[in-house]
């Protein structure tokens, strides 16, 4: 019998992404991505989620479950979990945490309950990967008293791209998980780095919010608290501004006015000055992190490069990469210009060994949301 397949929602501030996955062979059914909704329209995009399945004559009894990616579990929630009043609750509590990317989230779980009310929905935390990190990555030296009072440490994101990207760079050198030092880049319009030391994360670039870190499609990443501050006092801006600054207008977009990925490299070779900026600003940091995390780990075996641009864009894992021989990375050209992957970049006497794995979080999900719940229901 082949395993019943998960319907998996993600539903973020602009969008809505579902996909129909067999958790055992990986097959994606169903699945589009759609763009620009507000939290108040995560019900009108369900329904078209919902009429979609039923014109692939996917009906409710077809499905194990449905799973909901969820970007912020806080301290509570550190594992998959099957969604009830409560734990509805305990998403409710968490939204000042992830105040942009936790309310759509649990809106689409509300219209999944109500569009779906037989079906098992299980809620899969993009910080639980996280949760075990090391003390000291996960503390902020600031005032002990206010970070405990309002649950400020880093909690980092990407988890369940992270998790799944190692267990697959493993399991394609034919190594187990158990036995790797591993640094994964993980590149979108999110964008993460996680050091992973026998399967365990030992160090992330997010932190309380996906806002620390790399440089993103339209977030800076990294900055000096300092700014924050001074924008604060001296430049006026509330903290409307400085959330919209922070989230919206920082990161590629803010240097160059363009933040997706292609449209900037289109316009570094047009000869774009800004655009040039951007794009040398965030392989400087990327680079910063890949030296910062073989030294947290004392050396990696892998690094991976996934998602949208690290799997598609051989030049930012050249540009980001180039000159470390002496850290034990050497690529070889002509791998590099593989995409999607799963594929060795690195040259044969590379000690480090450079991988492009594509990152699945669909089916990440789905396999989280089977284990909990099982593929046959009464
Ligand atoms: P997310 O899941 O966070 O929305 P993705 O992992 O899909 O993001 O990555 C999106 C980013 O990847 C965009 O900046 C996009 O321009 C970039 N990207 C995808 N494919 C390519 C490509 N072939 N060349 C350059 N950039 C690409």
């Amino acid at each position: 019998m082949t395993a019943r397949p998960v319907l998996v929602l993600n539903a973020g501030s602009s969008s809505l992404k579902y996909a129909v996955v067999r958790p055992d062979t990986g097959e994606t059914l169903l699945g589009e991505h759609l763009e620009r909704l507000g939290t108040d329209d995560v019900g009108a995009a369900l329904d078209r989620v919902v009429a979609g399945l039923a014109a692939a004559g996917i009906a409710a009894d077809d499905l194990a479950a449905v799973g909901h990616r969820v970007v912020h579990g806080g301290d509570r929630f550190v594992a998959p979990t099957l969604v009830d009043d409560a734990v509805l609750d305990g998403l409710e509590a968490l939204v000042p945490l992830a105040p942009l990317h936790n309310p759509p989230a649990i809106a689409g779980v509300r219209h999944a309950l109500a569009a779906y009310p037989g079906l098992p929905q299980v809620a899969v935390f993009d910080t639980a990967y996280f949760a075990d990190l090391p003390a000291a990555a996960a503390t902020y030296a600031l005032d002990r008293e206010v970070t405990a009072r309002l649950s400020v440490r880093r909690y980092g994101m990407h988890g369940i791209s992270h998790e799944h990207v190692a267990g697959r760079a493993a399991a394609f050198l034919g190594r187990p998980v158990e036995e790797l030092d591993q640094v994964v880049l993980h590149l979108g319009n999110g964008a993460s780095a996680a050091a992973i030391s026998g399967g365990r994360p030992v160090e992330t670039s997010m932190g309380l919010t996906p806002l620390e870190g790399l440089v993103m499609g339209t977030r800076g990443g990294d900055v000096d608290p300092g700014v924050l501050l001074h924008l604060l006092r001296v430049g006026g801006l509330s903290v409307a501004d400085l959330d919209d600054l922070l989230h919206h207008r920082s990161g590629l977009q803010g240097l160059s006015g363009r933040q997706d990925f292609r449209d900037l490299l289109a316009a570094v070779d047009g000869g774009d000055a800004d655009a040039a900026l951007a794009y040398e600003v965030c392989c400087h940091r990327l680079r910063k992190y890949v030296g910062a995390y073989l030294a947290v780990l004392g050396g990696a075996d892998v690094v991976t490069f996934t998602a949208g641009i690290g799997e598609n864009v051989p030049r930012v894992r050249a540009d980001v990469l180039a000159g470390l021989e002496q850290l034990g990375i050497h690529l070889d050209a002509t791998r590099n210009q593989v995409r999607g992957g799963p594929a060795r970049i690195s040259a044969d006497d590379s000690a480090v060994t450079v991988l492009v794995v594509p990152t699945d979080e669909e089916l990440s999900i789905a396999r989280q949301v089977v284990a909990l719940v099982g593929v046959s229901r009464p």
